[in-house]
């Protein structure tokens, strides 16, 4: 690729290392700042009329959602922080008029690029507003476990962590007085680690979006200074272009060893998502039915399930009404609420865990709606095709 006006510009399939000249992002990216760097010409070339990224809120275990307009302000949002377990689909939806009548840039893991994906299905999103850049996602903690691990395993006071990350296969802090890591595997076998349904998520390069950016495959001098971006389709590769001739970004093509080793640890988290979900499924066992009944009494009919799916559309509001399914005043409500409820996500849950995450009753029902999405995909996957995204 040449770097400034030269005769062969970016294109779709292009792996490159990038990095941003923006010195206020580079100080606070989490590698080479290319998504800000990139967000900040989009928004100054009026590509996208506002980006909706996720930045850090009261502490490190707090992310917010924020729309930005003003290029100025994006420095701030740049950094991953992997206990941000935010979905934001379904808030382009809800606040952002479903991107009918703006263009908006969104920071998005795989999760979210499925539920884009579903969201325009149902015709609740203009994609052709949307414009995605992709972060590789090996997994989210949830930010209550974040902290219980942090004191549990690490033995240190969670509200003195200045920096977390996860890097080559452990979780990292940073505290005042020191920094230590422990591999994931071990924080999962002891209960602690991501979430349960990013252990089992196979969608982990969300290459669905217009660029898919990660630090996998940075070797070299440019590792962790330089930030892996896959060219995923022609929008994507113009924004690049425009960026770099813009002087934001810089590029160069990725070193093919480092491709060789970012398909290797794809590969593994495939293996290792298959493992989690032989696992978790198994333990289900043949009295799902059963396990789902017991577990779904502890409802309190505060509808979040609903509220936060962004594949479900039914308005609490109406469920509040008399029928058949919730009767007013009765708790908690009939175990067919929630088979119902499954079964009309059965065929597109894209495993979000949106509605176990936020579930005050600490119902597993990412677990049970991922189970019935993946059995049904089983029986029916020879007649419809392989699907869209291995979620
Ligand atoms: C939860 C999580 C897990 C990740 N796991 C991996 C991994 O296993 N392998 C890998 O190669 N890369 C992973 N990444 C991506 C990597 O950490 C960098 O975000 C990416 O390489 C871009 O680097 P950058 O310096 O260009 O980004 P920056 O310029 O620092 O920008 C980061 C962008 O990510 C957004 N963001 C931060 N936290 C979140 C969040 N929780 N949810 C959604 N958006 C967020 C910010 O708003 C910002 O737009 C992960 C990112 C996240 C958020």
């Amino acid at each position: 690729m040449a770097l400034f006006g030269g005769s062969s510009a970016c294109k779709k399939g292009d792996m490159l290392y990038a990095w941003t000249n923006d010195a206020e992002i580079k100080k606070k990216a989490e590698l080479g700042g290319a998504v800000t760097g990139l967000w900040k010409h989009a928004l100054a070339s009026k590509a996208v009329d506002a980006v909706l990224v996720v930045t850090k809120g009261a502490d490190l275990y707090d992310a917010r959602p924020v729309l930005i307009t003003n290029p100025g302000d994006l420095a701030k949002t740049a950094g991953s922080l992997h206990c941000g377990t935010l979905l934001l689909p379904k808030m382009v939806k809800k606040f952002l008029d479903g991107a009918k009548g703006k263009k908006i840039g969104v920071t998005v893991k795989g999760c979210d690029v499925m539920g884009f994906y579903e969201l325009a299905k149902r015709k609740e999103i203009n994609l052709d507003n949307v414009f995605m850049i992709g972060v590789n996602c090996g997994g989210s903690v949830s930010p209550v476990s974040a902290r219980k691990m942090i004191a549990d395993k690490f033995g240190v006071d969670p509200d003195k962590v200045t920096k977390e990350e996860i890097d080559k296969g452990q979780f990292i802090i940073e505290y005042e007085g020191g920094h230590k890591g422990i591999s994931i595997d071990e924080l999962e076998d002891a209960g602690y680690g991501r979430r349960s349904n990013c252990r089992r998520c196979k969608y982990k390069i969300p290459r669905q979006a217009d660029l898919a950016c990660g630090n996998w495959g940075v070797i070299g001098d440019k590792a962790g200074k330089a930030t892996f971006v896959e060219v995923c389709s022609d929008k994507g590769a113009k924004l690049v272009d425009g960026a770099v001739k813009a002087g934001v970004l810089a590029t160069e093509a990725a070193n093919p060893k480092g491709l060789e080793i970012r398909a290797k640890v794809e590969g593994a988290m495939f293996k290792l998502g298959d493992k989690w979900r032989k696992k978790d499924f198994s333990a289900l066992g043949a009295n799902m039915w059963d396990k789902i009944a017991k577990e779904t009494s502890r409802c309190i009919k505060c509808y979040s399930c609903i509220e936060n799916c962004p594949v479900c559309f039914t308005a609490a509001k109406e469920l509040t009404k008399n029928s058949l399914m919730v009767r007013p005043g009765e708790l908690p409500p009939n175990p067919m609420f929630h088979m119902r409820r499954f079964a009309h996500i059965s065929d597109s849950c894209i495993n979000c865990g949106q509605c176990e995450e936020l579930c005050p009753a600490e119902i597993p029902l990412a677990l049970f709606s991922h189970a019935i999405r993946a059995e049904s995909d089983t029986a029916f996957a020879p007649k419809l095709g392989a699907s869209a995204y291995k979620n």
